[in-house]
């Protein structure tokens, strides 16, 4: 008889590793908490048409990546229904807000979700058929402020404070506006035009998208169709004036906070539902699959499956995304050393060697910079090298107090030079 193995795409999380699955969890909900939300759980599956209509029937999803079921009549009062596994949470949260009619109480809705979500693609790393998806919305009628362009900077801040709390460094968010639908069916139009000519020089994907769905040919990863799509007409110059403003003031409150972020005009994102803002952050340590997070406004998606007028703004992780991003960092942060000394300026090498030889005899693994070195080239050669700098100037010098970067956290702090064995001993990123 054949062993019986976990279907393909899916797989069981086991210890350690689930800790971390568990740290993830718990960083994401105490943030949330802090930003006034609250958990919303919906069923893992729905009546198809919920998804039909909300992500969109041409969508990759609906068309080809759905586990769909008819679920027999089981007594005659019952009827037969097609069933779905949800793909994405957002629907499910759509529905639920019109269901319950959370609409009425005219308060801003702010709720966030953590589940697993199923779709039948193509495993590889980072992308499987059950995934776990940590997620939140922010919904609610016009007069609660839910298309303000605030709720969607603050929606990106919280995302940058929650990357950082998480430990993932190096994450880029991309930014960029898809309009209203009707710039969308304006874009679409102007795409599917210049598309004519190019498509036929196209990948077969391509080729076929440019007659059902032009905008899906942005998303196209072919090496060789990337040229021929920077020559494609930009979406910025569809955007009817408000969308314009309504972008210009998510970025100037970006801006404001403190948050980078990059224009990327090709971002489209995969659902049909999507108006106005639409991000993503991606990491590098990724690989082709290098999606930390996407999301979007929705304006029109409460009225497209029935319900009130209710624009909203919304996000997904991929938490196994997470997981893969913590799990490359922290194998890194194992290979490297206890700490790297910076001595500032010339003079002050005598004392860096002094304070190695304390710290090396102390048992840890130490390197030691050059005072001729700039500021920066320490950073630079610490940062590959070590999971912490040291820096040693006069001052350091005079009070015994010393100055300690972390390298995972960013976190400086000032430690006693009695206490640095003991504080460097730690393991870090903490
Ligand atoms: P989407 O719902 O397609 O916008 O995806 C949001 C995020 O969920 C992506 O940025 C990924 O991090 C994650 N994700 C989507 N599909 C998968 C998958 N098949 N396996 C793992 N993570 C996924």
């Amino acid at each position: 008889m054949s062993t019986l193995k976990a279907v393909r795409g899916t797989r069981d999380l086991l210890p350690p590793e689930t800790a971390l699955w568990t740290r993830i969890e718990e960083t994401a909900r105490r943030v949330f908490a802090r930003y006034n939300f609250g958990e919303i759980r919906t069923p893992v599956f729905e009546d198809t048409s919920l998804f039909a209509r909300s992500v969109g029937e041409e969508t990759d999803i609906v068309s080809k990546e759905m586990y769909t079921w008819e679920d027999r009549a089981r007594a005659a009062s019952e009827k037969a229904q097609s069933l779905t596994l949800r793909p994405e949470n957002t629907a499910g949260v759509v529905r639920a807000y019109i269901e319950h009619k959370l609409g009425e109480t005219g308060q801003l809705q702010k709720l966030f979700y953590i589940g697993p979500q199923f779709r039948r693609e193509r495993p590889q790393k980072g992308r499987y058929r059950q995934f776990s998806q940590i997620g939140a919305e922010v919904i609610g009628p016009q007069s609660s402020g839910s298309e303000s362009p605030l709720r969607d900077a603050e929606i990106l801040e919280m995302l940058a404070t929650l990357l950082d709390e998480l430990g993932i460094s190096g994450w880029t968010l991309h930014i960029n506006s898809v309009g209203s639908s009707a710039d969308r069916a304006h874009y679409n139009e102007v795409l599917r035009a210049a598309l004519v000519d190019l498509a036929p020089k196209m990948c077969v994907d391509c080729q076929r998208r440019a007659v059902t769905n032009p905008l899906r040919v942005l998303d196209c990863k072919v090496p060789e169709d990337q040229p021929i799509i920077e020559t494609l007409p930009k979406i910025v110059d569809s955007l009817d004036e408000e969308s314009k403003q309504h972008l210009a003031a998510v970025t100037a409150a970006l801006d404001a906070a403190g948050v980078p972020y990059t224009r990327n005009h090709r971002l489209v994102r995969g659902l049909d539902y999507y108006t106005r803002t639409t991000f993503e952050f991606t990491h590098g340590g990724l690989g082709a699959q290098n999606a930390l997070l996407g999301g979007g406004r929705y304006d029109g998606l409460s009225e497209a499956i029935g319900g009130p007028k209710a624009p909203g703004i919304g996000f997904a992780m991929g938490e196994d995304r997470l997981v893969l991003t913590l799990q490359a960092q922290e194998a890194a942060q194992a290979e490297k050393i206890d700490a790297y000394i910076a001595p500032l300026g010339e003079s002050l090498n005598p004392a860096a060697l002094a304070l190695a030889r304390e710290l090396r005899r102390a048992g840890l693994s130490v390197e030691l910079g050059d005072g001729s070195f700039r500021l920066k080239k320490s950073f630079e050669a610490a940062d590959k090298a070590a999971r912490r700098i040291v820096i040693l100037g006069e001052d350091e010098l005079q009070s015994g107090i010393l100055t300690v970067k972390d390298f995972a956290t960013g976190t400086q702090t000032k430690v006693p030079r009695a206490e640095l064995a003991e504080f460097l001993r730690k393991p870090g990123g903490e």
